[in-house]
């Protein structure tokens, strides 16, 4: 079978997703992409039952192979591939407190400095449209401008990395924040942060969690490193 290490990949997030409990029943579905297109989970199947071959082959031009139908919302993960070059997996699912969040229908402002993570000041909600039309495909494309992640209106999340491993975690970040800013809300008006200190933020975010052994730009403020032979 082709790509059947990247079929077992995706299965393995998708039951990652349940136990980690950001998705339930058959809603969700997860892509990655291939050389020549992307794979995607079938269509309403269960995610402990989902065998490899019902992990789809798509091309980028509405096609798919074999014997099982992609999911209903291949439009959205099409749509993605094709305007983000370094999207590499994508993650769509119905996690409590995003789908609560989604449904009042506004952007989560920056509570909280993590909002960052989605690549602005803001977690914006989509306008809302039918699940798996070309008009969600089109209100999620919007909403998504300049970030990795957003709501889509009374439905629930989407999100995007450059791997599986990185589209979990940003999903799992998008679920923690929307609950954060739930609970935040109900016991008052949470104090905002300024686009002065979201700018400083994502600055920070361009360097947080790299190690000296990565490339890139070092830590901002991060301690001298001493030499252990003087030591
Ligand atoms: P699929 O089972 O077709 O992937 O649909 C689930 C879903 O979340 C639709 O929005
Ligand atoms: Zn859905």
């Amino acid at each position: 079978m082709r790509h059947l290490d990247d079929r077992k990949a995706i299965i393995a997030t998708c039951l990652r997703m349940n136990a980690l409990g950001i998705n339930q029943g058959t809603s969700g579905n997860v892509s990655q992409r291939t050389p020549d297109g992307y794979l995607l989970t079938a269509s309403g199947v269960r995610y402990e039952q989902m065998q490899p071959e019902q992990v789809v082959e798509m091309d980028l031009d509405a096609g798919y192979l074999g014997d099982w139908l992609p999911s209903s919302e291949w439009r959205m993960h099409q749509d993605l591939f094709r305007a983000r070059p370094d999207a590499g997996a994508i993650i769509h699912t119905h996690s409590t407190y995003a789908t609560a969040m989604s449904c009042l229908r506004r952007d989560i402002p920056a509570f909280h400095y993590m909002i960052g993570v989605c690549g602005g000041a803001t977690l914006r909600c989509s306008d809302y449209a039918t699940f798996g039309t070309q008009a969600l495909s089109r209100a999620m494309l919007a909403a998504i401008a300049d970030r990795t992640a957003c709501l889509l209106a009374n439905h629930g999340m989407i999100c995007y990395a450059a791997d599986l491993d990185g589209a979990l975690k940003l999903a799992v970040e998008v679920e923690c924040l929307c609950r954060q800013y739930f609970i935040a809300s109900q016991a008052g008006a949470p104090v905002l942060l300024d686009d002065d200190e979201m700018h400083r933020v994502l600055e920070r975010f361009r360097s947080y969690g790299k190690q000296v052994q990565d490339s890139g730009a070092p830590a901002v403020d991060a301690p001298q490193r001493r030499d252990l032979g003087s030591r």
